[in-house]
């Protein structure tokens, strides 16, 4: 059994009320560990650790390349550490092993990224109006940054937060999802082992309504930076309000998968699975809205049936396991709801909607990848995120209609189109609103571009240069070096 604490001011504590929690594997619901569960007072102490850090201590002013080596050597832990990484964040996720070892040879990228990107602004001069004067733009960092990360990539998404701040020279308190903190609990340790001082990294752990909280309430923290769902996202931005701390938001998404009829039609047969039912379908961005031109619908929905019958569904560990359970007994649950709704309305199931019947899946949270067809826009299965693994399908017949329907949603994380019209391909791709649009291949995302959403998906974007400069502000020196006085009130 692991049992782990909380990281305040570089030193390892219980929560101050002495509780705990258990973290369950959703493959089994064994309980695979014991950790610290904390209140909002863990928080407001690991906020003042933080603050002194920033106010007090070397890290926002040490030489950024000294800053960039430290990040890229925490990259440099990652990588050495891949294996059990990867192993905790299965056991914690359910998703299958590979697609953890994916996830932390993108993080030790990310770290190695940022650590190197530390040094590379060195501020801009800008053309001053003024004879004999200078006007210089620098970057500073922002502060004390709150950071709150979900249960699905509880690493990836931690990473997009941790390499940029502290490359930048912030202080941070990371709080990991409740129920997947393992990964990053793990992570902090090898910040310690990196050298990072004390106060500069902070991780607490707890509920998000306590913990979560406190860090987007805090008069204290300069900057909150929240991955999660668009309830929750709500509050933090009007929890943030208080002080009118920076807020960065990555929420959810509704992304389309649109096929025209001249696509590469086994490419993007594969890529709709791919979209979906990678972890099961707990992506933000999820292509699980298929909408496929009219003359190509049948042999696309034949082909898909066919491809989802093989899917093998499992426990991560199992190497033949394509498809882990869902994360929670309470989330299997949401995604049954929406799948009863969808076919009160009317949406036809083809295959799955339901638990699979296999002996030895019984303890787990686990779902069979489903397909429904004749879906239309109105209905609440194609309008809200499902988080699961069940594909949609809608037909258009016209390029108009299939970008008016992609686009007449709450959500902007991301879309992707097949087709090999190279006029198209421009007018779509301008057409989606969108933060990310694929042309030709889907759910590829890396390091070196921006990722965020428009409309309510988010605010701010990570990853990529704007990723860093996210975790700073700009300051306007202005120098007069010929300086006279203007006797405007007298000499
Ligand atoms: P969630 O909103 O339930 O929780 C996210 C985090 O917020 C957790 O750490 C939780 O403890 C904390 N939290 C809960 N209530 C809080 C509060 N009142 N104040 C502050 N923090 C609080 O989301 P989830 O279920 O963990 O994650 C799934 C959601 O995350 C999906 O909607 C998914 O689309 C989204 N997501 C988005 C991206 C992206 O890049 N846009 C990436 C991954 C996940």
């Amino acid at each position: 059994m692991i049992e782990k604490r909380m990281y305040v001011d570089g030193q390892w504590v219980d929560a101050r009320s002495g509780k705990t929690r258990s973290i369950i594997n959703p493959a089994n619901q064994e309980v695979i560990a014991e950790v610290a569960e904390g209140g909002r007072e863990d928080s407001r102490v690991a906020i003042a650790a933080a603050r002194r850090a920033f106010d007090q201590g070397d890290w926002p002013r040490t030489p950024a390349n000294e800053r960039g080596a430290l990040v890229y050597r925490l990259g440099e832990l990652v990588a050495r550490e891949r294996e059990e990484l990867a192993r905790l964040e299965t056991l914690d996720t359910g998703k299958t092993l590979e697609e953890s070892r994916w996830d932390m040879d993108d993080i030790a990228g990310i770290f190695k990224y940022y650590g190197g990107l530390a040094d590379k602004d060195g501020g801009e001069s800008i053309a001053s109006p003024v004879p004999d004067s200078s006007s210089t733009l620098v970057r500073e960092p922002v502060g004390v940054c709150g950071q709150i990360s979900p249960w699905n990539y509880p690493l990836l998404q931690a990473s997009w937060k941790m390499a940029p701040a502290l490359a930048a020279g912030c202080t941070i308190v990371m709080k990991p999802s409740e129920i997947t903190p393992l990964t990053t609990i793990r992570i902090t340790e090898l910040a310690q082992e990196a050298g990072f001082p004390a106060g500069v990294v902070n991780t607490v752990l707890g509920e998000g309504a306590e913990v979560g909280a406190e860090l987007a309430e805090s008069p204290q923290v300069d900057l909150i930076s929240f991955t999660g769902g668009i309830t929750t996202g709500k509050q933090v931005m009007r929890a943030a309000s208080g002080n009118v701390k920076k807020v960065a938001l990555e929420l959810g998404g509704k992304n389309p998968n649109i096929i025209f009829a001249d696509a590469d039609f086994d490419t993007a047969l594969d890529y709709v699975l791919n979209g979906v039912f990678f972890h099961a379908g707990q992506i933000c961005s999820a292509g699980a809205r298929v909408m496929v031109e009219e003359p190509l619908h049948d042999r696309l929905v034949e082909a898909l049936a066919q491809r989802i019958k093989r899917i093998v569904v499992g426990d991560g560990f199992n190497p033949d396991s394509r498809m882990g359970p869902l994360i929670s007994a309470e989330h299997r649950d949401k995604v049954e709801r929406y799948v009863e709704v969808a076919q009160r309305e009317g949406a036809n199931l083809v295959l799955g909607g339901r638990r699979p019947e296999a002996d030895h899946l019984q303890d787990g949270f686990y779902y069979e990848p489903t397909l429904f067809t004749g879906c239309s826009n109105d209905m609440k299965i194609v309008q809200e995120e499902v988080f699961g693994p069940v594909i949609t399908i809608e037909k258009f017949s016209t390029e108009d209609e299939a970008v008016a329907r992609a686009n007449s949603t709450i959500y902007g994380l991301s879309a992707g189109f097949w087709t090999r019209d190279p006029d198209r391909i421009q007018r779509m791709s301008r057409a989606l609103r969108f933060g990310t649009v694929w042309v030709n291949d889907f759910n590829v995302y890396f390091t070196q571009a921006p990722w965020g959403g428009y409309k309510q998906s988010g605010l701010g974007r990570e990853l990529g240069k704007m990723g860093l400069e996210e975790y700073t502000e700009v300051k306007h020196v202005y120098q007069n070096f010929n300086a006279k006085p203007l006797n405007w009130f007298g000499a």
